[in-house]
């Protein structure tokens, strides 16, 4: 072979190698998934806390965040994340949230929830459903498949029914707890009792016992903010509200700013507490706008919220958060927050009172 075909084909050769090379260069590394998880804030103390409870508690909450850790882990997207961990706590009769929620005052259960994906700040929220089985997928449907934000009551119900969400008789989400909560309320506050909801089943023999403490009844709101592989972060919140509440009354967690927010230009929230001061202070979104104007990390800025802002107003309850770059973080006021975080490769934290990290 002369010289100069030799030359060429090494030249060739070369070439080839490199090329193979940079198809093979390792791919910048793929982001670090993570997950917080919270059950609602509120009156949830050591002394009027039963040990079972306690125990089932933290055994939810942990499925819950080891079935979200599951799916980031797999792959899946912060909105999948969100929606897996909501459905189950929704399911989950501990819960203010789905089955499990507390009454009205006229003894109806109404369910609201919110979606926010951070990556495009696109959000679904509904607020008052008594049909949809889960009000956070139909958050999500909204989000998804309307051009709207927010859908309310019949109207919502209706929207997930053609979505093929699946529908349920209210009576689903009854429990016996929540009733006999709302009734000892309403005897307290010596307002009128309405009649046992249609469909329940037959009022037991017994009360049943209280199994934590009374005003923590109120609470159990359940949120999850994510962070997934691709670096995408979303947030979700799903509530019965607060017991006893009337005049179609709704909380902060379906309104986007106030009790939800996701950006991945600054971080994702979920809240819990009373509602009303998370709706007059906007508090997940002047957590993400203190990241996002003064640079604060995530726990700073939480902190500023909840210990400064919330108090001022005498506002009661907590948030968990998240950044695209893998800040975790929770801040409450309140004797306890039933909440847990894990991140690619760490031990899941789980907590409940104010004494815990
Ligand atoms: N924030 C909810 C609401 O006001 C209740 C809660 O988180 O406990 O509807």
């Amino acid at each position: 072979m002369p010289l100069r075909m030799i030359r060429f084909t090494i030249c060739v050769l070369v070439a080839l190698a490199a090329w193979a090379a940079v198809g093979q260069s390792p791919q910048p590394p793929a982001h670090h998934w993570a997950i917080v998880v919270h059950g609602g804030a509120g009156v949830i103390e050591r002394s009027s806390m039963k040990p079972e409870a306690e125990a089932a508690y933290r055994s939810s909450i942990t499925q819950a965040t080891e079935a979200g850790a599951k799916v980031l882990a797999q792959g899946g997207t912060s909105v999948d994340a969100v929606e897996a961990v909501i459905q189950i706590l929704e399911d989950d009769p501990l819960f203010n949230a789905g089955r499990g929620a507390v009454f009205t005052a006229d003894g109806k259960i109404e369910l609201d929830a919110a979606i926010m994906d951070g990556s495009n700040l696109k959000a679904g929220a509904v607020a008052g459903v008594t049909r949809t089985r889960h009000p956070i997928s139909l958050a999500r449907a909204v989000m998804e498949k309307s051009p709207h934000v927010m859908l309310i009551g019949a109207g919502a119900d209706a929207f997930g029914a053609q979505s093929g969400l699946e529908q349920v008789d209210p009576s689903f989400f009854f429990t016996e707890r929540r009733w006999q909560s709302l009734v000892r309320q309403l005897q307290k506050e010596g307002r009128p009792i309405p009649a046992r909801p249609a469909g329940a089943p037959p009022p037991p023999p017994v009360p049943v016992a209280e199994i934590d403490a009374p005003s923590a009844h109120k609470y159990g709101t359940v949120g999850v903010v994510a962070l997934d592989r691709a670096g995408n972060i979303a947030a979700g919140t799903s509530t019965g509200g607060t017991q006893a509440k009337q005049w179609g009354r709704v909380g902060d967690s379906p309104i986007i700013g106030a009790g939800t927010y996701a950006s991945n230009q600054s971080c994702a929230v979920s809240a819990t507490g009373t509602g009303e001061y998370f709706i007059r202070l906007g508090v997940a979104r002047e957590i993400c706008n203190l990241v996002y104007f003064k640079g604060m990390p995530l726990q700073q800025a939480a902190d500023q919220v909840i210990h400064k802002e919330l108090e001022a107003l005498h506002g009661d309850g907590g948030v968990i958060a998240i950044t695209p770059d893998g800040q975790l973080a929770w801040s409450f006021n309140t004797a306890g927050m039933f909440r847990a975080k894990l991140a690619e490769g760490g031990k899941l934290q789980i907590g409940v009172y104010n004494d815990e990290p």
